[in-house]
């Protein structure tokens, strides 16, 4: 009789060829938020083939699915996620920046190819484990859309998907085998579109108004209004209509996307209120018009300690990787690739997970090959993810698994180049171990279950959840509103 863990290893194994098909399409087909039909369509194919009944079109989102197989309790869900960045695209396993600029420049520069067949890759082993040993329970993985930029999961959240879960497992990929136990931001984002009047600019100004004014005017009263918010706020935005490329017209409409961040809901809440002020008073001071429109938002997210000591100890069984001397020799490159303002930036970014050294290890190593210690942490990443959502309605536990060269930046052409490497593969099986171990362990130990609820209960019963998108905002893709 095996191990659960050598059982879990032993299916990865043998599936192996199997998912990294899943990895490589989802990554040669980089889609956007919201759009990405080719890669939902072949992961839910895939899925059918696993043997996985698949419900398509969750919450009325057309690439969201769910993926189910069994019956009864325990219900454990996985989460998945397949979008890619805008101008992210780069040749895959490239020491220098060579953008590809086939797919409209889209790249996998946050890994959610890894990330979501490694949570298919759980899901099946779980699965197995229920067939093999005949028990009772339903194995979930879903297909979650739009992650970068969308918040899929939180609109999947608001339309109940995920209310009937006992249990839910992500990961992220990364540079270290860590489990994620801080908190992250919760944010908002919104578009203000300002009309005005055109004008010719050098024979009739006066008759004019300028709806670019009033995107700039915006610009300068938020960056006054930095100033007077908490420090762990974060204002940023992008102008997505200037107008149009003659100066010698007065521009007519303009447009800009805020997307406000800051630890709680209800401060994201107050900055935004500030911000909508400010753009009233831009359109009063130009008279313009100003039409604020609801894009997406997402909760802080609620760490699970007695889920996540589970999914530790899981982890450690599974294992880390013992990196190839290619691995490292390819791996050399991009480290030397890096600036040392974000190598130092790295070393920050990890002290939060509870790194103590300097760094001073990582030169000559480059790639990790150890498990960091669980340290249950009360800090926040300074940046957001949507699976916050589902935290708030299911114990929810998450790891992040090495796929990278320490020091790489997510979102960088750096990211990007290794999301096809075997370091980054070994990761996924990995983070695709450390969940399924998890899971099969729930299976066999009600307490688990019990436990992780009774942690969740206590929190939700002193901090009530509501869901920080509005109930008539509809996900909307990338380039809608860009034309
Ligand atoms: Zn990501």
């Amino acid at each position: 009789m095996s191990t659960l863990h050598q059982f879990v290893k032993d299916y990865l194994e043998e599936q192996e060829s199997f998912f990294l098909d899943v990895s490589k399409f989802v990554y040669t087909h980089p889609e956007t938020r919201f759009e990405e039909y080719k890669s939902s369509s072949y992961m839910a194919d895939a899925c059918e083939k696993a043997g996985f009944t698949v419900e398509k079109n969750t919450a009325n989102i057309e690439t969201a699915f769910v993926a189910t197989y069994g019956s009864g309790s325990p219900v454990i869900g996985f989460l998945g996620e397949f979008d890619a960045l805008a101008g992210l695209g780069q040749e895959p396993l490239a020491t220098e920046q060579k953008p590809l600029h086939e797919n409209k420049g889209n790249g996998h520069g946050c890994g959610h190819n890894l990330l979501g067949t490694g949570s298919f890759a759980a899901a099946c082993a779980a699965k197995e484990y229920l067939i093999k040993n005949n028990l009772e329970g339903t194995i979930q993985f879903f297909g979650c859309p739009g992650e970068e930029g969308g918040s899929g999961k939180t609109f999947m959240t608001r339309e109940g998907v995920f209310d009937h879960l006992d249990l839910a497992f992500c990961w992220h990929p990364s540079p270290t085998n860590t489990i994620m136990s801080l908190s992250s931001l919760a944010n908002y984002q919104v578009y203000f579109e300002f009309k005005g009047t055109s004008s010719h600019a050098a024979i009739s100004p006066h008759l004019g108004r300028s709806a670019l004014d009033a995107v700039e005017l915006m610009s300068s009263g938020v960056n006054y209004l930095r100033e007077h918010v908490i420090p762990e706020a974060r204002m940023h935005y992008a102008v997505t209509n200037t107008g149009g490329h003659s100066p010698n017209v007065v521009q007519a409409n303009a447009e800009v996307l805020y997307l406000i961040r800051a630890p709680l809901v209800s401060q994201v809440d107050d900055i935004y209120k500030r911000v909508c002020k400010i753009a009233e008073g831009a359109a009063l001071m130009t008279e313009t018009e100003v039409t604020i429109r609801f894009d997406k938002a997402c909760s802080n997210y609620i760490p699970n300690r007695s889920l996540e000591r589970v999914l530790y100890e899981s982890l450690e069984q599974i294992g880390a990787g013992t990196p190839s001397n290619e691995e490292k020799v390819f791996a050399k490159e991009i480290w030397e690739s890096l600036r040392p303002d974000e190598k130092e930036n790295y070393l920050d970014v990890s002290r939060g997970f509870g790194y103590e050294g300097d760094g001073s290890e990582f030169e000559g190593k480059y790639l990790s090959d150890e498990i960091s210690p669980y340290i249950p942490s009360d800090g926040m990443l300074m940046g957001s993810t949507d699976v916050a959502d589902v935290s708030w309605v299911v114990p929810t536990a998450q790891l992040s698994a090495a796929t990278s060269t320490l020091g790489t930046p997510l979102h960088t052409w750096q990211m990007t180049t290794q999301g096809l490497s075997t370091f980054a593969h070994q990761g996924m099986f990995r983070a695709a171990g450390s969940m399924a171990l998890a899971a099969i362990k729930a299976l066999n130990e009600p307490s688990i279950v019990t436990e992780a609820n009774e942690e969740f209960e206590k929190f939700i019963a002193k901090n009530p959840y509501t869901n920080p998108i509005p109930t008539h905002v509809q996900p909307s893709q990338l380039n809608e509103r860009i034309s």
